[in-house]
């Protein structure tokens, strides 16, 4: 028998989402072209993302040694290039502001492209999956993404009506025995 999880228990049942921890902003530019890590030793490493070297940062968080790294000694990053400037983070990427109603907008119209149950997203792969792509996702249940349907629907056939009020001339239909899959 298939287990009908109520609305509740498909809301909260998934707590694997997490805010993420406040993370002391790093305002210097030489982490734009540094990835932060740990080594064996647990002492916290800035990797080049041009040499991949891996550099310790001390526990001050001093980055002097860090911008000579990438100013003076790095082999592999271009001469002369302002520092924070050869990192592959865009503009776009810096400027990127999420929002969860727009992803869900764009899960939706996934579905619906592939006609694929709407219980998708309360898949445990799939909710990990999206807390991969960013932790700020938000677990939703499949009566939510109904909901979200039915007012993508009014807000459509809204639309269309408005299209056809105002169209000039005869309007002629053509139907055919199409079904979603078909498409
Ligand atoms: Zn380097």
């Amino acid at each position: 028998m298939e287990s009908e999880p109520s609305s509740q228990m498909s809301e909260d049942g998934y707590s694997e989402y997490s805010r993420p921890k406040s993370k002391r902003k790093e305002t210097s530019k030489v982490w734009h072209e540094l990835v932060e890590g740990q080594n064996e030793k647990g002492e916290t490493i800035a990797t080049c993302i041009h040499c991949k070297l891996a550099l310790v940062v001390g526990t001050n968080r001093d980055t002097s040694h860090l911008k000579r790294h990438l100013i003076e000694s790095c082999l592999l990053r271009p001469v002369g290039l302002p520092l924070g400037e050869g990192g592959n983070s865009s503009r776009e990427e810096e400027e990127f502001v999420f929002n969860m109603n727009d992803l869900r907008k764009e899960i939706l119209l996934y579905i619906i492209a592939r006609a694929h149950p709407f219980s998708t997203v309360e898949e445990k792969a799939f909710r990990r999956m999206m807390s991969k792509a960013t932790p700020l996702f938000k677990t939703f249940s499949r009566a939510t993404i109904t909901r979200d349907l039915f007012s993508m629907y009014c807000c459509d056939r809204e639309k269309v009506k408005s299209m056809l009020l105002n169209a000039p001339g005869r309007i002629c239909f053509t139907t055919d025995n199409w079904r979603s899959s078909h498409t």
